[in-house]
């Protein structure tokens, strides 16, 4: 009988597996087969067949014979992993011509831990060229298309990574978020995206150009599976499983929020889950962050001006910048462009100024509560080839960035429609509160559900 994969979660799917009910080659065939029938979305640059195929097998013999894996969590686990976190003897592109050949020698940290937690690398996954975009559409590979309607985007960078978990096939996925990149094509897809706590997760290994901002996040079905890869990519072993219960605790909204931009769509989801959070029992406060608007210009002075100095080793190595694309080169020159000459006090260390009163605000805004919620995107996935506006497309982090620059925990969880469209909620976190967050999450998902 053929089993239906999509039915599992990656929790169920290693209880299933680590109790011989289901074979994690069969598993991995499964979802193999889901990403040759789903080429046309183009999530993955590579996929690692013969690899995932042996190591499952591999994995199926010993549970046969009788080995004890109880230390691996994630045991015959399919894991996607974005094409700018390094894995051993796999090209890893950054969905960039220039690296079209670069082939690590070693695995990124996160990769050893998914490893040792008996997770299986299933392929590379589809980006924005070195994660810089919002719609997957500058990616040397092409677009992704969008699981949920062919026609649109499926958000960047971490494109392929939310798309592929959205289209079953793969239950688990590693993204990167520096300025909203796991958060907002989770919101176009319809699944869980977790930004953890800046510095919670090593990132060696991960080819990042903004190191003060970037963290590798996860992409997920269901806030318990986010919870599970998140445990093992940050070895906190500690955390207590979800209960989804919410009643008694105090949900920040910054009047910055309500007032920003929107379409009518994210507006009702965003007023329907205040009121779905406090019929279950939660004091909902407003607070403000009055900088929120500075947030957007701020992150992409800071972003582009460290883009352009990290970039320097990678041009070192590979200097072929001709195969580089546009939108990598408008970063670049934003980058030198901000530091240059008196524009670095008026520029580069005003908005570094502004960084630390963001960072204060929020963490201001959170003494009072125990998260905030807000929309994760300003609207819904928009049709492909439809944003030909740089500066529209950058519009789209404005619920995203400023929490990067302040480095704290946020998800992003599936709530409502607009025009058959997945919207994304954005629960926001003190440091180190990703399991609270997670927790709002899936109360809100339940509630919808
Ligand atoms: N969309 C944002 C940008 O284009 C976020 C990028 C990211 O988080 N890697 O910069």
């Amino acid at each position: 009988m053929r089993m239906n994969i999509s039915d599992y979660t990656a929790v169920s799917l290693a209880a299933a597996i680590a109790n011989v009910e289901v074979s994690p080659f069969d598993a991995m065939t499964e979802y193999l087969g889901k990403i040759r029938d789903d080429i046309l979305l183009n999530n993955f640059i590579n996929v690692c067949v013969d690899q995932a195929l042996d190591e499952a097998e591999r994995i199926g013999r010993d549970i046969k014979n009788g080995k004890r894996f109880d230390d691996k969590k994630l045991l015959g686990v399919p894991v996607a992993v974005k094409d700018n976190i390094c894995t051993a003897g796999v090209q890893t592109t950054c969905a960039s011509r220039l690296l079209s050949k670069f082939v690590p020698d070693d695995d990124a940290e996160v990769i050893s831990r998914l490893k040792r937690a008996g997770a299986i690398i299933i392929g590379k996954t589809n980006m924005d060229e070195f994660a810089f975009g919002s719609a997957n559409e500058y990616s040397a590979f092409g677009s992704v298309r969008n699981a949920l309607d062919n026609n649109c985007v499926a958000g960047g960078s971490s494109g392929g990574s939310a798309n592929s978990v959205a289209a079953g096939e793969a239950p688990l996925a590693l993204g990167t978020d520096t300025g909203g990149s796991v958060r907002q094509p989770a919101a176009f897809c319809g699944v869980v995206g977790l930004k953890p706590t800046y510095g919670a997760i090593n990132s060696r290994g991960v080819i990042g150009l903004c190191p003060s901002m970037e963290q590798v996040g996860t992409l997920s079905k269901t806030c318990d599976d986010a919870l599970l890869l998140f445990s093992v990519l940050s070895g906190r072993d500690e955390l207590r499983a979800l209960d989804g219960s919410v009643r008694g605790i105090t949900v920040g909204v910054a009047k910055e929020f309500l007032q920003a931009e929107k379409s009518d769509g994210v507006a009702r989801a965003f007023e329907n889950a205040i009121g779905q959070l406090k019929a279950l029992g939660v004091n909902i406060v407003e607070v403000s962050v009055p900088s929120f608007f500075a947030g957007l210009p701020t992150y992409h002075v800071l972003s582009s001006a460290e883009a352009m100095h990290s970039f320097r080793k990678v041009v070192d190595a590979y200097p072929d910048t001709v195969l580089l694309g546009d939108e990598v080169k408008r970063r670049m020159l934003t980058g030198a462009t901000v530091t240059d000459g008196e524009n670095y006090d008026k520029l580069y260390i005003k908005a570094a100024k502004v960084r630390t009163v963001i960072t204060a605000e929020y963490d201001k805004a959170l003494s009072c509560c125990d998260a905030l919620l807000s929309p994760t995107a300003a609207t819904v996935a928009s049709p492909i080839g439809g944003m030909t506006d740089p500066q529209q497309e950058h519009m789209c982090d404005s619920y995203l960035a400023p929490v990067s620059l302040a480095g704290l925990p946020a998800v992003s969880v599936p709530f409502g429609k607009e025009n058959g469209l997945p919207i994304g909620l954005q629960i926001i976190g003190k440091r180190n509160a990703e399991r609270e967050i997670l927790n709002i999450g899936k109360a809100l998902m339940n509630a919808v559900r």
